[in-house]
């Protein structure tokens, strides 16, 4: 009965899990029983958690807001009395005093009424805002500490919708709720409880034909609801992913004519978004009208049987009106709580969605007695390295031992998907080896806390990654102070200061997102400005110069000479040219070291690389 996507359930339930797995059966009946208690204790579950991790530090102003609540509760339960008192006391008794007295006392408590109204509304919506903010904080935190291979793995869109969309809705329906469960039960109650009083058969009547007629249909309705909003929240998150595809891959789409086929995709999603939100809204549409309906039936059921104990002298017409405002105002609540089961299965959605991120577990983390890396020399060493990503059959990497002692230079080169990249993550601990370890200076990397082994190592990538920012920031990104006399210095070691000078705003200028106003050659030298800045011990280049056309690779490279000196590097080059004068070269192969050695012997040895260095002669590209 619990598949293995409904691993979510467990966790939200997690208290709950017991009575349902024991009503595991492979009989039928029993499983339809065992779903509705998995679904029932799934909307608790998750009421409950909302309320034990997000609404706690305000439960002293949800209790303001229940009290406010019994106080509109019991003065709309008022009302009815009023009246009946009205009819009986000024219309048949003609009581003068009473004249005057229930018109003032109907002003007055429906005066409390509204001011009790107010304020637990506004209670309700601070509540609401603010968890809901702390939420938004919470999956924010999940996304920048979350691990790589699970962060990959989402979807930008999908994410943000998440984040925009069910965190939103989360807080609708938890305050929603809470209104509705304090407010309106409260009024049903105090209504119903009005109404015993006045005369306990006509009540009774009343309650057998209305709440169990109205408690089936909505249940049914609710399920309809929590299925299209699951839907329709899932087609958003798409959309979502679309938008930013589409940004991403303006000039592609446009290069390649594909305006029309976009837009085409994109209206299939909203269409679909659109169904499943109609779905939603029918159903949730439909709770009102079938509770009026219901309403009618009550209205027509009490004339009738009061009209038959009026008759026998049991019932003063001051009686039967009092009873019919009560049987009146109890609509209203009513509705509200039969809305509150479809409102509660959308927020189940919503919160599933949202809590399948938060409940997400992180595996690259400091160990409990992580010591803080300390760099003598600087020598990095891989010993014996398997990896496999989980995406995949095969391994990523498979017994790689590599040394790159102290201060010197060791290169990688190999076919793209060699496992070059890969090897570099691993350091960082992006991602953990499955078996032997890296070590830095003879301590194992997982030994040590992340944030020391990453203030270790500088990384310079391929493509470069620049805030939307100025650049002077972008260069003293990670950098605890500012100091301008650095940045420059930074920028001028890394070839950057002319052309930064050069710019209409100087250090000062506006990258742009991603880095769109400048140049690859001009993003690359940023970067390296920043890791020159970084001055960290170890230097993890990775393709530093492969996207760059000969001019800008050969100011890259001199910055990048620049940056290398004294320090541990590990450069993976795409053109040979680049690495000849490395200390060592290693030549990776579907994950294996296959060769190695200097340049100079690996020609000797006539081998791949050799057989590469012949190719890239051949093609002009070294
Ligand atoms: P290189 O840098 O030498 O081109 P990579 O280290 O990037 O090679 O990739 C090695 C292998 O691992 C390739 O088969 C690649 O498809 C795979 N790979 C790389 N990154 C991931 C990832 N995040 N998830 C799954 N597989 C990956
Ligand atoms: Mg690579």
């Amino acid at each position: 009965m619990l598949k293995a996507n409904d691993k979510l359930e467990v966790s939200i339930v997690s208290q709950d899990t017991q009575p349902t797995s024991a009503l595991a059966t492979h009989n039928q009946r029993h499983d339809v029983k065992a779903r509705y208690y998995q679904r029932k204790s799934r909307s608790y579950g998750l009421i409950e958690r909302m309320l034990r991790s997000y609404l706690r530090p305000y439960l002293w102003l949800l209790g303001i807001s229940i009290f406010a609540n019994i106080i509109v509760a019991a003065t709309t339960g008022a009302l009815p009395w009023f009246i009946q008192q009205a009819i009986d006391k000024v219309f048949t008794e003609r009581d003068e005093d009473m004249l005057v007295l229930i018109p003032a006392g109907v002003i007055i408590v429906s005066i409390i009424k509204g001011l009790a109204t107010y304020g637990s509304n506004i209670i309700m919506s601070y509540v609401g805002q603010r968890s809901t903010a702390n939420l938004q904080r919470d999956l924010f935190a999940r996304l920048v500490r979350g691990d790589l291979a699970y962060v990959g793995s989402q979807h930008t869109g999908e994410y943000i919708s998440i984040f925009m969309n069910d965190a939103t809705r989360l807080r609708d329906t938890v305050s929603t709720i809470i209104v509705a469960l304090a407010r309106h039960l409260l009024t049903i109650f105090a209504l119903i409880g009005f109404m015993f009083t006045i005369n306990w058969h006509l009540a009774m009547i009343y309650t057998v034909i209305v709440v169990p007629m109205g408690v089936v249909s909505m249940r049914r309705l609710g399920r309809v609801t929590r299925k299209a909003s699951r839907q329709g929240l899932e087609e958003t998150g798409g959309l979502s992913t679309l938008i930013a595809e589409t940004l991403g891959g303006l000039r592609i789409v446009k290069a390649y004519g594909q305006e029309d086929d976009q837009i085409e995709r994109a209206s299939s999603v909203v269409d679909r978004v659109l169904q499943f939100t109609m779905t939603a809204l029918r159903a949730r549409a439909a709770a009102s009208p079938a509770i009026e309906a219901l309403a009618g039936v009550a209205v027509g059921a009490v004339i009738f049987f009061g009209g038959y104990q009026s008759m026998q002298g049991n019932l003063s017409a001051g009686e039967f009106m009092g009873f019919i405002t009560a049987l009146l105002a109890v609509y209203q609540p009513l509705r509200s709580v039969a809305n509150m089961q479809t409102v509660l299965q959308e927020g189940v959605s919503a919160g599933e969605r949202v809590f399948s991120i938060l409940d997400q577990e992180d595996h690259i983390l400091d160990k409990p007695d992580a010591q803080t890396l300390t760099v003598t020399q600087g020598a990095l060493k891989f010993d014996a390295v398997t990896f496999k990503y989980a995406s995949r059959v095969t391994p990523a990497l498979y017994d790689v031992s590599i040394e790159v002692p102290a201060g010197q230079t060791v290169a990688l080169v190999g076919a793209s998907g060699s496992g070059k990249s890969t090897l570099l993550n691993l350091v960082l601990r992006f991602f953990d080896t499955d078996e032997g370890k890296i070590e830095i200076d003879g301590q194992d990397v997982r030994d040590v806390s992340l944030l020391s082994l990453r203030a270790a190592s500088a990384l310079v990538t391929q493509d470069p990654f620049l805030f939307d920012d100025t650049i002077a920031n972008n260069i003293a990104y990670g950098q605890e102070t500012f100091d301008m006399a650095k940045i420059e210095a930074a920028a001028r070691q890394a070839a950057a200061h002319d052309f930064i000078m050069e710019m209409p705003d100087g250090y000062e200028t506006s990258v742009g997102e991603g880095g769109a106003r400048l140049s690859g050659g001009q993003k690359q030298r940023v970067a390296i400005a920043r890791a020159m800045l970084k001055n960290a011990p170890i230097l993890l280049l990775d393709e530093a110069t492969s996207a760059l056309d000969t001019a800008s690779e050969q100011q890259v490279q001199q910055a990048l000479s620049e940056l290398m000196k004294g320090r541990t590097s590990l450069v993976i080059a795409h053109r040979l040219s680049t690495i000849m004068h490395a200390d060592n070269i290693y030549v990776m192969r579907d994950g294996q070291v296959c060769e190695s050695g200097t340049h100079k012997q690996l020609l000797a040895q006539d081998g791949v690389y050799a057989e590469l260095h012949k190719k890239q002669f051949a093609d002009g590209d070294a």
